[in-house]
C-alpha cells in the first residue's frame, strides 16, 4: 500500500542517506546548499496529520515548511506552535481571492489580517498559494497589484523557484505524476522525469539518480496508516479528479 506513514519514513530515510540536506524553504532563499530538498506541507485539512509528519521528521532530525490556511479545517493554533517549536517553519497558506470573490482590495485586506494572526503564533517569511481548484480565481493574481515583499515576506514557490534548477513533486491526487491533471498546480520545468508510486523514487534515490535540489509538496491527509480514512479520501480523490477532468481541464 502505498502513500502511508511506513512508507513516508522509508522515503525519508532513503532521501537522507543520500546526503541531502533538508532545507526549510525560508533558509533555501537565503542560501541553498549545492544538493538540498524543501519539504513542503500544504495543510488543507486534517493538521493533526502535518503534526505526525512534523514529529517524525524531527526524530530524524530534518526540518520541513508547513502552510497553514485560515480555515477552521486547517488552523489548529496548537498544532502550528507546537510544528514551529520543533524548528520546522511555518507558512502562511494564501487563497484570498477565492475567499474574497476576486476582489483585489479585500483580498489584500484578508492577507494582511490572517498573516499578522499567523505571525502572532510564528515567525512567518514565506507564503505559498492554495490552489483551490474548484474556484474560478486563482490567489495568485494577487500579486499581478501587490507585492508580497511589502509583508516581510521574502518568498513564494511559485515566483522564487526556478524550477528548471529544482525538480517539483507533488503528491497532488495521491501519486507523483497528479500535477497533470492538477488546475494549478503546476511548474514550467525542463525536467524530463516523473514518478507514479513512492516507491519508484525511493529506487531512484537509492541509486543517486534524483536531482540535487528538489522539492517535495505533501498533503499530509492524504497519508494514512488507517486503511478506512485512506480509503475515503481515494474516494474523494477520484471524485475530484473525475471533476476537474472533465469541468476544468480547459482552465
Ligand atoms: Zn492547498
Amino acid at each position: 500500500m502505498d502513500f502511508t506513514v511506513k512508507k513516508y519514513k522509508e522515503l525519508l530515510q532513503s532521501l537522507k542517506v543520500q546526503g541531502y540536506k533538508f532545507q526549510t524553504f525560508e533558509r533555501f532563499l537565503d542560501n541553498p546548499a549545492p544538493k538540498s530538498i524543501i519539504l513542503r506541507h500544504d495543510v488543507d485539512l486534517l493538521p493533526s496529520n502535518s503534526l505526525r509528519f512534523a514529529k517524525i521528521q524531527n526524530e530524524l532530525g530534518i526540518n520541513g515548511t508547513y502552510y497553514f490556511r485560515a480555515v477552521p479545517e486547517s488552523w489548529d493554533e496548537n498544532v502550528i506552535i507546537q510544528i514551529a517549536a520543533m524548528g520546522h517553519e511555518i507558512g502562511y497558506h494564501y487563497e484570498n481571492l477565492t475567499t474574497c470573490k476576486g476582489d483585489l482590495k479585500k483580498g489584500i485586506y484578508d492577507f494582511e489580517k490572517n498573516l499578522t494572526n499567523l505571525r502572532n503564533l510564528a515567525p512567518v517569511f514565506t507564503i505559498c498559494m492554495h490552489g483551490s481548484p474548484m474556484s474560478k480565481y486563482d490567489s495568485k493574481d494577487l500579486w499581478k497589484k501587490f507585492s508580497y515583499k511589502d509583508y516581510d515576506i521574502i518568498g513564494e514557490p511559485y515566483f522564487d523557484i526556478d524550477f528548471n534548477d529544482v525538480f517539483y513533486i507533488t503528491d497532488t491526487g495521491r501519486r507523483w505524476d497528479g500535477n497533470k491533471v492538477s488546475v494549478r498546480d503546476r511548474v514550467e520545468t525542463s525536467f524530463k522525469l516523473s514518478f507514479h508510486a513512492t516507491q519508484e523514487i525511493i529506487d531512484f534515490a537509492d541509486k543517486g539518480k534524483l536531482p540535487n535540489k528538489i522539492m517535495f509538496t505533501f498533503h499530509p491527509q492524504r497519508w494514512s496508516d488507517n486503511l478506512i480514512i485512506w480509503s475515503k479520501e481515494l474516494v474523494l480523490q477520484n471524485v475530484k479528479n473525475i471533476i476537474k477532468k472533465y469541468f476544468f481541464v480547459s482552465n
